[in-house]
């Protein structure tokens, strides 16, 4: 039974890996979501399951465009973020990240609502402090092949905050390090998807580099709590708030970690490393930590094992 005291809520990318379970999560909730995407990478079947539910709507749209409907919270989350996705149309990944932090950010003030950015880890580019509290202000490369994701998710948050501050807007930053689980794209080339599918295949596990690099890899359920507690924290707290895990593994680590959780006879193929790839990331999350009572809760084998089922069962 629909409580109303509920919200209606917009999630932009809503049909994609962490857009699919936030819907998911909010509707069980008791909210009524409207789930807002051009599925440039977001798939149907990602939330086919939710069609059914009468709380919930699907509407195709570039958020690159005004958007007109009537709603209490937005969740922004539309942006392709596999660098494969992103790069393949460099000038449209800055336009959604900026056309569509302006079109949202207009839709929020019209309504006077809050609405909740998903920003990014690589706002700190190739940092040189580590771990990265949200007061680092990055090392971003403006030119390079990574800079239509990283530069127009930067461009984003300068937009939100403008916006709250010439507009008294209330928002939420969030700054997601690396996050993996079931739904995330076989072919993405991101690392946890890759290495799972080429375990699972019994072909040699592509390990960029000499895989010294570093990542901390959250959960995908552990963010989705993160991302709900920020929008209902105080008002005061605009962010930006760094969410992901801060147990770090080298890359090599973890193409280890697959091959023993899938009992695979996969061997490790070093390859040359991309052009300008992080040497480490690992979030400070003192902050979400203090204010939100936030920290992930799901082992790194806990959450592989669940993503490997996932991707067992997969079929295109
Ligand atoms: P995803 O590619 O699975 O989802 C992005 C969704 O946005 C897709 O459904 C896509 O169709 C939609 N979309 C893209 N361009 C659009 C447009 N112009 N208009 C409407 N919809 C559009 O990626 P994800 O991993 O779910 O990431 C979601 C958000 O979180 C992104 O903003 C991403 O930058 C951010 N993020 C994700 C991670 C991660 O590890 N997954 C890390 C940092 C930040
Ligand atoms: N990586 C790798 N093999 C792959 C895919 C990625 O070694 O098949 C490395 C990549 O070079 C990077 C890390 O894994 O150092 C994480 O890559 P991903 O694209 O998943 O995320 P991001 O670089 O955006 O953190």
């Amino acid at each position: 039974m629909k409580n109303y005291s509920n919200k209606r809520i917009i999630v932009t990318g809503g049909a994609g890996f962490l857009g699919s379970h936030l819907c998911e999560r909010l509707l069980s909730e008791g909210h009524e979501i409207i789930c807002v995407d051009n599925f440039y990478t977001g798939k149907r079947s990602n939330i086919a399951h939710l069609i059914a539910n009468p709380y919930f709507e699907i509407i195709r749209h570039d958020v690159c465009f005004p958007l007109y409907v009537e709603a209490d919270e937005i969740y922004n989350l539309a942006c392709p973020a596999s660098p494969i996705h992103y790069q393949f149309d460099p000038v449209q990944t800055t336009k959604t990240s900026v056309h569509g932090a302006i079109n949202m950010l207009g839709l929020a003030k019209r309504l006077r609502i809050k609405i909740l950015q998903a920003s990014t880890s690589e706002v700190y580019g190739d940092p040189s402090v580590h771990p990265q509290p949200e007061s680092y202000w990055g090392n971003v490369n403006p030119t390079g092949i990574r800079s239509c994701y990283d530069e127009g998710k930067r461009c984003a948050e300068t937009l939100f905050f403008d916006y709250h501050r010439q507009h008294n807007l209330k928002i939420k930053v969030a700054r997601i390090f690396n996050t993996y689980g079931p739904r995330m794209y076989p072919n993405d080339g991101r690392v946890v998807s890759n290495f799972i599918m080429q375990a699972l295949r019994g072909e040699d596990i592509t390990v960029f580099g000499n895989g010294s690099q570093t990542r901390s890899f959250c959960y995908v359920d552990d963010l989705i709590d993160g991302f709900v507690r920020l929008m209902g924290s105080p008002d005061d707290l605009t962010g930006p708030v760094n969410l992901g895990n801060p147990d770090e593994f080298t890359i090599l680590e973890l193409a280890e970690a697959v091959i023993r959780l899938t009992g695979s006879e996969s061997r490790i193929d070093f390859r040359p490393l991309p052009e300008d790839d992080p040497r480490q990331r690992q979030p400070d999350i003192s902050l979400a930590k203090k204010r939100l009572g936030w920290s992930p809760l799901i082992k790194l084998e806990n959450g592989l094992n669940k993503t490997i089922e996932y991707f067992r069962t997969y079929s295109e």
